[in-house]
C-alpha cells in the first residue's frame, strides 16, 4: 500500500551500519550504484540519493522501485513514500490524504522519527497527526489507537527540510551491497541447489563468476540450456557485474570417469570439478569456489566424502547451503525466483555410480583417479567460454 501521490522511497541497510565510518561510506556508495543499476536494468526512472545512513530514491514509480530495492542486496526494507515539506500542517496533510486510501479500520499508530531543526518533536507530529488521521476517517471508519499493537502505522520520518509518510515495509534480501566482496567461482548446474547456493554468496558481498560444466553425453543441450537460464535469473540480481554463464567443455572427461572409475566415480568427478573451478578463479580473481552441496544430501556429500573432495583445491569450498533441508531450499528457490528453471526436465544420463562409497578414503580415490586427471581438468580450464546466451 502506497500512500497517494508517493513519490520517493525510504530504503534501509543493516549489517552496513555497524562498520566504521570510512567502510560504511563505501557501503553506501556501492548499495546506491547497485540499486541505481537495478532500477536502470528494469526501466524504472529514479534517482537514488544517499542519506543519513539510508537510502532515497526519488521516482515517479515507488512501487516498482520499492519491489527494484527489495531485490537489493544489502537492503533491509523499503517503503513507498509520500515526501511533503517538514511542517506540521504538510504533515497533517499528507497523514489525513494517505489515511482515507489505505486505513480502513482496525487499531492504528502514528509513529514519528525526526532528525534536524526543527519548531516541533517527533511526539508533537504523533500526536498531531493521529489526530489528522482520526478526522479524516471518522467519517467511514470507527478508528481506533493503539500505540502498542498497531494494524496500520502510519510513520513519518522527519528530516531536515523534508517529512515522509508511508505505511509499509517490503522486506529485501537483508545481507551486504554486491561487490564489497571479493568475488567467488560458483558452480552452477541449473538444478535447484546451485543457483540458490550462488544467491546467498552474492547476498553476502561476493560477485559470483558462474561456472556450468557442459557433460557432454551425460548432459545434453538441455540441461546446459537450464543453467543458461539460471545465470539469467542471477544477474537479475547484478545487472552492474559480469554474470554470464562461463562453460567447460567437461563431456569427454566425464565419458572417461563413467568408463574407468567404479564406486569412487562421482568423488573424482567433483576433484575434477573443484580443479576446473579452481584455475577459473586463477584467471579471474576469484578467492573461493561456492557450490549447492548440503550436507548428507547426496553420497558424494558425505562429512567423510567432503573431507576427500576439498584436498584437491587450496581454495575454500563454501557450501551455503550445508546445514538446509532439501524442502528449505526448495523454499529459498521459489522465494529467489529459480526454482521454475531449476526444475525443467531435461533428461540428462546417468553418471553416478549404482554403490557409491559413502566414507572414501583418499587412498581408494585415488587408487582409482586417472593420472592425468587434473592435467585434464587444467587443459579443460584453459578452454572455458563465455557464454553469450546470458548478456553481460
Ligand atoms: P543442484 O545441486 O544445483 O540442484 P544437482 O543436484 O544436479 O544440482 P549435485 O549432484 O547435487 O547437483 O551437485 C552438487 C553441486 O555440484 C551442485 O550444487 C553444483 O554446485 C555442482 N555441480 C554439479 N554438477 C555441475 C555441473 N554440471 N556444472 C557445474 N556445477 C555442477
Ligand atoms: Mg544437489
Amino acid at each position: 500500500m502506497l500512500p497517494p501521490g508517493a513519490d520517493a522511497v525510504v530504503v534501509r541497510h543493516g549489517d552496513v551500519g555497524v562498520k566504521s565510518s570510512s567502510v560504511q561510506s563505501d557501503m553506501e556508495r556501492r548499495l546506491r550504484e547497485n540499486l541505481q543499476a537495478i532500477l536502470d536494468d528494469r526501466g524504472i526512472p529514479g534517482d537514488v540519493e544517499r542519506e543519513w545512513g539510508r537510502l532515497l530514491v526519488r521516482t515517479p514509480d515507488p512501487d516498482a522501485a520499492a519491489d527494484a530495492a527489495a531485490d537489493t542486496f544489502g537492503v533491509v526494507s523499503a517503503s513507498p513514500a509520500l515526501s511533503v515539506p517538514a511542517e506540521l500542517r504538510s504533515i497533517r496533510g499528507a497523514l489525513a490524504l494517505t489515511a482515507r486510501e489505505c486505513y480502513d479500520g482496525g487499531a492504528y499508530a502514528v509513529d514519528a522519527r525526526r532528525v534536524g531543526d526543527h519548531d516541533f518533536g517527533s511526539h508533537d507530529v504523533n500526536r498531531e497527526g493521529g489526530d489528522a488521521v482520526w478526522h479524516a476517517v471518522e467519517q467511514d471508519v470507527r478508528p481506533e489507537v493503539d500505540l502498542d499493537d498497531p494494524d496500520v502505522t502510519f510513520s513519518v520520518e522527519v528530516r531536515h527540510e523534508e517529512a515522509f509518510v508511508f505505511v509499509e515495509h517490503r522486506d529485501g534480501p537483508g545481507g551486504m551491497p554486491l561487490g564489497t566482496q571479493k568475488p567467488l567461482v560458483a558452480l552452477v548446474s541449473g538444478g535447484i541447489d546451485s543457483p540458490v547456493a550462488a544467491w546467498e554468496a552474492m547476498k553476502r558481498g561476493s560477485p559470483v563468476v558462474p561456472l556450468y560444466l557442459d557433460l557432454g553425453p551425460y548432459g545434453g543441450p538441455d540441461h546446459r540450456a537450464r543453467a543458461e537460464e539460471t545465470a539469467r535469473n542471477l544477474a537479475a540480481y547484478a545487472p552492474n557485474f559480469d554474470l554470464r554463464l562461463r562453460v567447460a567443455d567437461a563431456g569427454d572427461a566425464v565419458e572417461r570417469l563413467g568408463d574407468e572409475v567404479g564406486r569412487t566415480r562421482m568423488l573424482s568427478y567433483r576433484r575434477f570439478m573443484y580443479r576446473v573451478a579452481e584455475r577459473l578463479a586463477e584467471q579471474v580473481g576469484a578467492v573461493g569456489v561456492v557450490t549447492g552441496e548440503s550436507l548428507g544430501q547426496k553420497s558424494s556429500q558425505t562429512a567423510a566424502n567432503f573431507a576427500v573432495v576439498d584436498r584437491v583445491t587450496d581454495l575454500p569450498v563454501h557450501r551455503p547451503l550445508f546445514a538446509l533441508d532439501k524442502q528449505e531450499i526448495i523454499a529459498r528457490a521459489r522465494e529467489v525466483g529459480t526454482y521454475r528453471d531449476s526444475t525443467l526436465n531435461v533428461g540428462c544420463e546417468r553418471l553416478a555410480p549404482n554403490q557409491p562409497l559413502t566414507a572414501a578414503s583418499m587412498e581408494s580415490v585415488r587408487k582409482d583417479e586417472p593420472d592425468d586427471l587434473f592435467a585434464w581438468a587444467d587443459a579443460v580450464a584453459d578452454g572455458i567460454e563465455v557464454s553469450e546466451g546470458v548478456p553481460a
